[in-house]
């Protein structure tokens, strides 16, 4: 008889904790981008002016798009419960205000409504979890504003051409004096974002991370239908390269959630957005990764805000609630 065999089986311990769903989450959001294009593809009405071929969803943004079926979930699919910017100005500050703080209406209706006024979850991350380092890298520098109501944090940073902070100078000395096409001012273009976003999360680990591509909006406030396309097509490359790059993170990356949803929407005439287009409004968003199941095309069975993605990531990661009267709702439907 074999020893093995003799002994008592092994006893099981029962489990006196859970571990959390996630470690750490990723927010990254495509600014103004329409939900038509996420869920239908190219807009028929304006790819044949544009002179741009129709193609489907999946043929645009194939990792996006499988993402949101094969490895992973999507709210605001059309004949789902929708999701929205509560507004009600659909400009972009306020919808990265109501990212960020995880809270609806926001004060901040306008872009130059200055520094967000209270803790954001990314603040709350960070004071929660000390030693584990929280990032934000944006194309667009006034995301600064919505990033941190810490005048004193020290999370990771670097939103536009010249804003940052905590980052090695080097990483950024090529971005710093690009030409901000298509965007303006301090704009830094996504094809110099992207990468100090994925140099970011790979030296830092993040335990939430923010990446902000802007691109699509700038192309659609020109009215270049087809340049906001290559926009969305560069933006899903990103991702293929972010689900690399978490691949190569090991058991961390493994255990990264990842959401990616965008500020406002679009006027039906596409070139516009904000308070006076109601259908602005309407957004989007994919989730994919630790804890998220490959659910597809989810029916969230209420209507969803931007304000409750932060509540979604709390819970994730098992970070304290939120129990501001204000304060988004976990999205259940996204969870097991
Ligand atoms: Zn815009």
């Amino acid at each position: 008889m074999l020893a093995a065999a003799m002994t008592a089986p092994e006893r099981i311990e029962p489990r006196t904790f859970e571990l959390p769903l996630a470690e750490a989450f990723v927010i990254v959001t495509l600014d103004g981008v329409r939900w038509r294009e996420i869920f239908e593809g190219t807009d028929a009405d304006l790819a044949a002016p544009a002179e741009v071929p129709r193609k489907s969803a999946a043929a645009l943004m194939p990792t996006l798009s499988r993402w949101m079926t094969a490895d992973g979930a999507s709210i605001g699919a059309p004949g789902r419960a929708e999701i929205s910017a509560s507004g009600p100005n659909f400009v972009s500050l306020p919808g990265y205000f109501e990212i960020f703080s995880g809270r609806s209406p926001s004060a901040c209706q306008s872009n130059s409504c200055g520094d967000i006024a209270e803790a954001t979850l990314f603040d709350d991350v960070d004071a929660q979890y000390s030693g584990e380092p929280v990032a934000v890298v944006s194309s667009w520098e006034a995301i600064a504003h919505a990033a941190s109501g810490n005048p004193a944090s020290h999370m990771l940073l670097s939103t536009g051409r010249v804003r940052s902070r905590g980052l090695p100078a080097a990483w950024l000395a090529e971005a710093s004096n690009a030409n901000p096409w298509p965007g303006g001012g301090e704009y830094r273009p996504d094809a110099l974002t992207g990468p100090i976003a994925l140099r970011v999360l790979q030296a830092a680990q993040p335990k939430a991370m923010f990446i902000g591509l802007g691109d699509t909006d700038e192309y659609a406030h020109h009215g270049d239908y087809a340049g906001y396309l290559r926009a969305l097509e560069s933006a899903d490359a990103f991702l293929s390269r972010l689900e690399t790059t978490l691949a190569a993170m090991g058991e961390r990356g493994a255990r990264t959630a990842v959401f990616v949803t965008c500020d406002h929407g679009r006027s039906s005439g596409f070139k516009d957005h904000g308070g006076a287009w109601a259908e602005s409004a309407r957004v989007w968003l994919v989730a994919h990764g630790s804890g998220i199941g490959a659910r597809g095309a989810v029916d969230a069975g209420r209507p969803v805000r931007l304000a409750d993605i932060a509540a979604t990531a709390r819970e994730l990661i098992g970070a304290s609630p939120d129990t501001d009267a204000r304060a988004g709702r976990p999205i259940e439907a996204l969870l097991p």
